[in-house]
């Protein structure tokens, strides 16, 4: 699979982040070489039994960055554009993820290329099964811990576990996070991201002087992650004026009903010809009057091109590295606050590191000790990164980058160069 050779590709994003980082914090250049690369990268090709009786080979990969805190963590990704360079941003964010929020875990991401959309569950199990054997080798419990991401869930989740179960030749709920509730999943898990989100909305909109009632908030895509935060926000009574799937979007100023929105989303796939509403593209979701934008589908949505044009008051990164440093650079100038990914969306992986502990024990928590817990971590964290920010005179990205990397750096600088 050819890398992107693209400016702003997500992986030249990422590194232009760490290269930036480091020259603040001074890393040794030892520190900044091992942390611009990955500790293994793995490729693997994944045959499987089609309905129709004919074989096809899928790509699939993981991705290891840094275990330098702890075991490997992050998601597996299921999409027929996925790229190597998509996945090194991803496992690379996973690493400033977990340290900047105190989880004990390093980075990694995986995935398969390919549509599930247009897979069978049948042909779908088989991919998961087939992948997950395919990289059985350098997974574990102590070793990398697989997550949903894109287009992959909790069912996804459950066959994984009972791949590496049934060749482990024991019961291992811990060896991935995301699992449904009866076989050692956490409490609290699927709503983790998203009201973590809204935790980290709250702390912004309370700095700002704002408040939750009435409050205008536009989701670029509405899965997992943009549906939550939409439920969630509704629930509280703000104004949810547009949302958007990969195929486009819908706005109202007046405010979208969330209940009647995921009815007509189950039904239909999509938006188009949803009524009451203005259809729009996803790239004009951007650029609508609102008070809160949650980007919440894929990487490098706003750009230098659309930038400029962004009417939100507060932009909160609800997915990986949708804003691009050039982007950073214009909304900073504009005085547009950007709640970086690595802080916004953690709810997901700090709930997976419980869920973790959880299956580790035996020993499963209530729902209400599991959003406890993850709103003081969230809170803490949100606090340390607006503290930095304005004692160092940096936007919220850099202070949470400053505050991720030193911790991943002091880990390798104490543990030295093996052997
Ligand atoms: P999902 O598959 O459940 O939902 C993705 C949504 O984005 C869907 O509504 C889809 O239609 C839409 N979409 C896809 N392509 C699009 C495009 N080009 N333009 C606009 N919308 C598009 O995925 P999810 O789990 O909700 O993840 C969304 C984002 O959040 C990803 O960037 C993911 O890495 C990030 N994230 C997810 C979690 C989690 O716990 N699921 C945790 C942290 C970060």
């Amino acid at each position: 699979m050819p890398e992107k050779k693209m400016t702003n590709s997500p992986w030249q994003t990422a590194l232009t982040q760490l290269d930036n980082v480091s020259k603040i914090i001074a890393l040794p250049d030892d520190v900044h070489q091992l942390l611009r690369n990955f500790e293994r990268i793995l490729t693997v090709s994944v045959p499987i039994r089609m309905d129709n009786g004919s074989m096809r080979i899928f790509s699939g990969f993981r991705m290891q960055h840094n275990s330098a805190r702890g075991p490997y963590k992050g998601g597996v990704r299921y999409h027929p554009e996925l790229t190597l360079d998509d996945l090194k941003a991803l496992a690379m964010e996973m690493t400033w993820k977990c340290s900047l929020v105190g989880v004990p875990f390093g980075g990694a991401k995986g995935g398969v290329i390919c549509n599930p959309k247009a897979l069978s569950r049948g042909e779908l199990e088989r991919l998961t099964r087939r992948y997950t054997y395919a990289i059985m080798p350098i997974i574990g419990i102590e070793k990398d811990i697989p997550a949903p991401d894109v287009n992959t869930n909790e069912q996804i989740m459950a066959w994984m576990m009972d791949t590496y179960s049934m060749n482990n030749g024991y019961c291992t709920p811990g060896i991935v996070t995301g699992k449904p509730v009866n076989i050692g999943g956490s409490l609290g898990r699927t709503d983790a991201t998203g009201l973590g989100i809204t935790f980290t909305i709250g702390n912004a909109i309370k700095r700002a002087r704002m408040n939750f009632k009435c409050l205008k908030v536009a989701i670029q895509g509405y899965g997992n992650v943009g549906s939550t935060v939409g439920r969630l926000l509704y629930e509280m009574g703000c104004k949810i004026v547009a949302v958007s799937s990969s195929k486009g979007g819908v706005y109202n100023h007046k405010g979208l009903d969330h209940n009647v929105l995921m009815k007509y989303y189950k039904e239909n796939g999509s938006f188009e010809r949803f009524p009451h509403a203005a259809g729009i593209t996803n790239e004009s979701l951007l650029e609508l009057p609102c008070d809160v934008l949650v980007p919440a589908a894929l990487g490098n949505q706003i750009t230098k091109e659309n930038a400029g044009k962004v009417k939100a008051k507060i932009i909160i990164e609800g997915a990986n590295g949708p804003t691009t440093p050039e982007a950073d650079q214009v909304l900073t100038e504009r005085k547009i606050p950007v709640i970086p990914d690595i802080l916004a969306n953690a709810g997901g992986v700090i709930v997976s590191y419980f869920e973790w502990v959880q299956d580790v024990q035996s020993y499963f928590w209530c729902e209400k000790e599991v959003n406890t817990k993850l709103k003081d971590l969230l809170d803490r964290s949100y606090g340390e990164v607006l503290h930095l920010s304005q004692e160092k005179r940096v936007n919220l990205r850099t202070a949470a980058m400053i505050l991720a990397v030193k911790k991943v750096a002091d880990a390798i600088l104490v543990r030295g160069l093996y052997p």
